[in-house]
């Protein structure tokens, strides 16, 4: 995992977007209320009419979004509680399709804190076709270093059917400009768009990774209230994923960018106090990510296991036994013990215990069989409490680990 860099935030719901996507209510996620969309151009895709309101001064600040007089205050509060260094992140909108001076006014405020040191950097999210040259050098001059975009399909059919108003081409022209002018690159994909077939998240993610993002973001759509997609949801028209299958998806996808080295900085949408009043239908859970981790953990697992158990290596009924970094336990575990008891189930086995990796040593064990060093026999069900005594995490059925029990040892490395 990268080190993450302390955040300061600064909400723009719906802020230069030129219409409305599906699945999108700004004003839900950001908490922020009464927030009008602000018009800057048609959506040249999907025919929507542009359905905001311009309110202040024509470009769109609305009640409850901060005003560019405002950002030093929040820049210099947020600096209290985190710290110098931290970055400034602009949210919730479409930075780059505002109005120009309204977008000048935010960065003119923002940039005195990062030539005078105070903040690290500035980081903005906004969309694949509002990014150009000419927005490039302007972000660049204020001090703009990250820069986040919403591909979220890579299939131009899901994104019309869920009026995003670009194509993956889109995407694709704006992530290469973006790095070419050497921005780092964040980029966010959707899973359970309408319209998605089952290959469509990794063709997504395959064509993602082609981008070299720097990280990138996965979110599983949630049904939020007052969006066109809770309408098509109540008429039949969309069905969100199961919660397991967009665990199965997501831990394929972040299992993916692990072995492309590319990092992911969130699965499933930020937990927020008053996010779960919100969801109508889809996945929509605080510890999301964990389910996903969680579940490559058990796939991890469970491949281990199938390389030693009916190969005549290890009886089945007998322990296994896992050396796991202790802040992975839960992981391990599972929600409700769930892996545990899956593993145990689909093995046969009589027990699975958890050590701590760092506290176990093997060489206390009679290495039987092979060269992989997995398979040690006790000599005494004595020897394996003076051994393991006080470092179990979950505690073998000891009875079950006599003189001469085979037992499997692995050291299972976590995400
Ligand atoms: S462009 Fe982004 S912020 Fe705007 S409506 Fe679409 S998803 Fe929401």
């Amino acid at each position: 995992m990268t080190p993450r860099r302390s955040i300061i935030p600064v909400f723009i719901p719906h802020l230069g977007c030129p219409c409305r996507c599906v699945f999108c209510n700004q004003n839900s996620i950001t908490s922020v209320d009464d927030c009008k969309v602000a018009c800057s151009k048609n959506d040249k895709n999907s025919g929507n009419a542009c359905h905001g309101d311009l309110t202040l001064s024509g470009i769109g600040i609305t009640k409850g979004m901060p005003m560019p007089s405002e950002i030093g205050s929040i820049i210099e509060d947020g600096i209290s509680k985190a710290g110098k260094g931290a970055e400034l992140a602009f949210y919730g909108g479409s930075f780059t399709a505002i109005h120009p001076s309204l977008m000048r006014s935010y960065l003119e405020a923002a940039y005195p804190y990062v030539s005078g040191g105070l903040i690290g950097s500035i980081r903005i999210s906004t969309r694949p076709d509002a990014i150009d040259n000419e927005i490039l050098c302007r972000l660049r001059y204020y001090g703009v270093r990250t820069i986040e975009l919403g591909a979220q399909s890579m299939d131009d059919r899901v994104l019309k059917l869920s009026k995003r108003g670009h194509t993956a081409a889109d995407t694709e022209r704006a992530a290469k400009l973006i790095r070419r002018m050497g921005f780092s690159l964040i980029l966010q994909m959707m899973v359970g768009l309408p319209g998605e077939t089952p290959g469509s998240p990794m063709t997504t993610a395959h064509r993602i990774a082609d981008l070299e993002p720097d990280g990138v973001r996965i979110y599983p759509t949630a049904v939020i209230r007052g969006t066109e997609l809770e309408q098509m949801w109540k008429s039949g028209e969309y069905t969100p994923l199961s919660f397991d299958q967009a665990v199965e998806i997501c831990a394929d996808l972040v299992g993916f960018f692990d072995s492309k080295g590319i990092s992911v900085l969130r699965v499933g949408l930020n937990p927020s106090e008053d996010l779960s009043g919100e969801i109508a239908a889809g996945i929509y859970h605080p510890a999301f990510g964990d389910y996903c981790k969680s579940r490559l953990v058990y796939r991890a697992a469970r491949q281990l296991l199938s390389g030693v158990i009916g190969t005549g290596r290890i009886r089945d009924g007998g322990t296994a036994l896992f050396g796991v970094e202790r802040r992975h336990l839960s992981l391990f575990v599972g929600q409700h013990r769930q892996n545990i008891n899956k593993l145990m189930e689909e093995f046969g086995l009589e027990g699975i215990s958890v050590f701590d990796r760092e506290a176990l040593s093997v060489t206390n064990y009679k290495r039987r069989g092979g060269s992989t060093g997995k398979i040690y026999s006790f000599a005494s069900s004595e020897g394996f409490d003076e051994i393991l005594s006080g470092k179990e995490m979950i505690p073998a059925k000891k009875s079950t680990i006599t003189a001469g029990s085979q037992v499997l040892v692995e050291f299972l490395g976590i995400y």
